[in-house]
């Protein structure tokens, strides 16, 4: 029988019109309009590009986007005096920086430098650490692991008591959609490059999700009949039949493991879209605290 397919463009588009009436309601009613910071250095195609569609999904909900452009070549003092004001500013409530940053930058003392109570992309390291330990909370999730939970909750995935495979452990996906399902209880198993014997270890998972940027890899016969299945993958390959000469597929192979899974995300259509939305609330829920202050 086929899977049942988890729509995470039409979630992300429910979520994203919910969210546009929480900003609506704020600015009505506390005055408050809340605002992200996006920092790009250097001119990577790819990270121009998730900057402006970050951008724009905020203009849609209502919220305010502050793009900030550093050339390649500045210095981590630069960086840092920016993220430095970024964090002092207030009508700045969220700040993000777009990652990968050019590698003579230290990352991990950029990430470093966001204010706590600013970090909507989840990445500092008192979140990850938080994220890390039983009985923490994280003041905010890195919004691809978010969006892939909130996709596993929609579908019905029984998470508590589950055994839930996850292929990759980078910092961005793999490793915090790891800890984010042993938090809900899962019994979680982390896959990697030198994992021996990858389509075994995957059969047994009730909850599969793969983050690893290997076209297609995730076959038919690596899942078990009936699992929940979660594709971060998102990768660009040559298809000369293609107007464009390329198309998008995910880390598994749809077409045929669909047919075997309980429920499965598409790539592009599944975590994609998801990832923004979880950055808008993230950023709604930023601007919200500060009314508490
Ligand atoms: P990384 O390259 O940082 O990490 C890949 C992980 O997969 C690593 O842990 C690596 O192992 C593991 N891996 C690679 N090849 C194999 C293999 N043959 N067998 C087993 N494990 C393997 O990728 P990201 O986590 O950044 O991204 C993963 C995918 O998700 C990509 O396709 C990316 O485009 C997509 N993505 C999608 C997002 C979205 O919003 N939808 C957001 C972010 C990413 P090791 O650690 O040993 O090297």
């Amino acid at each position: 029988m086929s899977a049942k397919i988890i729509d995470g463009g039409a979630i992300a588009k429910e979520m994203r019109q919910e969210i546009a009436a929480e900003v609506e309601q704020l600015r009505a009613e506390q005055g408050l309009t809340p605002g992200i910071a996006t920092v790009l250095v250097g001119e990577n195609p790819a990270s121009q590009s998730y900057v402006r569609m970050k951008s724009r999904a905020c203009e849609k909900a209502g919220i305010l986007s502050f793009g900030h452009y550093l050339p390649e070549e500045a210095t981590q003092e630069e960086v840092e005096g920016l993220i430095h004001d970024l964090s002092a500013d207030p009508t700045v409530h969220g700040i993000l920086v777009q990652l990968p940053l050019p590698s003579h930058l230290d990352e991990e003392a950029i990430l470093g430098s966001v204010a706590l109570e600013k970090d909507v992309d989840g990445f500092h390291p008192i979140n990850i650490g938080r994220l890390a330990m039983k009985g923490r909370e994280p003041l905010f999730i890195p919004c691809t692991p978010y969006g892939c939970m909130v996709l596993l909750e929609k579908a019905g995935a029984q998470i508590e008591g589950a055994e839930a495979v996850v292929l990759g452990r980078s910092n961005i996906v793999g490793l915090p959609v790891a800890m984010l399902l042993l938090h809900a209880n899962a019994t979680v198993t982390i896959c990697h490059s030198r994992t021996k014997d990858l389509p075994a270890v995957c059969r047994k998972a009730g909850i599969l999700v793969a983050a690893v940027g290997r076209p297609e890899m995730v076959k038919a016969d690596w899942v078990k009949p009936g699992a929940y299945v979660i594709d971060v993958g998102s990768n660009k390959v040559d298809d000369p039949t293609a107007e464009k000469g390329y198309r998008w597929v995910g880390d598994v192979a749809f077409d045929e493991v669909k047919e075997v899974a309980g429920a499965i995300t598409p790539s592009p259509g599944g975590v994609g879209p998801m990832t923004i939305t979880m950055l808008l609330k993230n950023t709604v829920t930023a601007a919200k605290r500060t009314l508490a202050d």
